[in-house]
């Protein structure tokens, strides 16, 4: 691989330009953090249980007909992605109440929601990252109309497509969020889909499997997600061939 350089350092992962104009490295890092940023550790295994995680969905996605950035694993830490230039806008499908919408709604947690709930946030660090109306990102000039169906529907797919694949394993798909962006013209799925940014229960059980074992100091963190991993078929450290 050729030179690289650091382009951004985000909460846990690292994106390099490799001097290829149109991709992009990206090094998941044993970093985790919760509360925007306020709560930080490093947790051994991590980088590498994610960028197999990643690997796994973006295949299955990818298989399914949904155009991603993913394009090979590197190491078992590093991913080479097409560089998007990506809408600074996240949207979140819920099967359950988890989280923000209980507080936000006052709901009990874990109550399903038949049809699944969509939500966009703006991606805004500074102003926690807030939830936002269509009206909105319209008036900020964010996305258009178009844009806007299309991630919504983009994200109801991908929720068609993994609950069943978590489901088969004894897991519930609670919640998760996506990020698009744009490649020579076309919407492509980007970032991740980890246990960093889903929501994942025991079926049978409730055990959380995802970051929230993080956000809430249950423990164990990475021996969940190890253990989703080894559920769902995952073998973390696998590299595939270069091609
Ligand atoms: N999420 C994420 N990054 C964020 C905010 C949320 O990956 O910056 C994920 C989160 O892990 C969950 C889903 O999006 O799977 C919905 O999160 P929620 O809106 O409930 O936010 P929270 O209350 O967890 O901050």
């Amino acid at each position: 691989m050729s030179e690289r350089r650091q382009l951004y350092k985000g909460k846990s992962k690292t994106v390099y330009e490799i001097g290829q104009p149109d991709e992009l490295l990206v090094e998941f890092r044993n970093d985790a953090t919760g509360g925007n940023g306020a709560k930080h550790a490093v947790l051994d295994d991590k980088g590498r249980v994610n960028c197999a995680f990643d690997a796994f969905t973006m295949a299955i996605l990818a298989e399914n007909g949904i155009k991603t950035h993913w394009l090979k694993s590197v190491t078992d830490t590093e991913i080479l992605v097409r560089r998007l230039k990506m809408l600074p806008i996240e949207c979140v499908l819920r099967n359950r109440a988890a989280g923000g919408i209980c507080k936000r709604l006052g709901i009990e947690r874990g109550r399903v929601f038949t049809p699944p709930i969509f939500e966009f946030f703006l991606k805004d660090d500074a102003l926690g990252d807030p939830i936002i109306t269509e009206d909105h990102i319209l008036m900020l000039g964010l996305a258009n109309k178009e844009e806007l169906v299309a991630m919504r529907a983009l994200t109801h797919r991908v929720n068609e497509i993994l609950q069943p694949v978590f489901a088969k394993v004894g897991f519930d798909l609670v919640d998760f969020k996506l990020e698009f962006g744009y490649y020579q013209g076309q919407l492509l799925l980007g970032d991740e889909f980890t246990l960093d940014g889903c929501r994942v229960w025991d079926t049978q059980s409730g055990e959380i499997y995802d970051k929230d074992r993080f956000r809430q100091d249950l423990g164990n963190v990475i021996h969940f997600y190890k253990e989703a991993s080894k559920r769902l078929g995952i073998i973390i450290g696998e590299v595939p061939k270069w091609s």
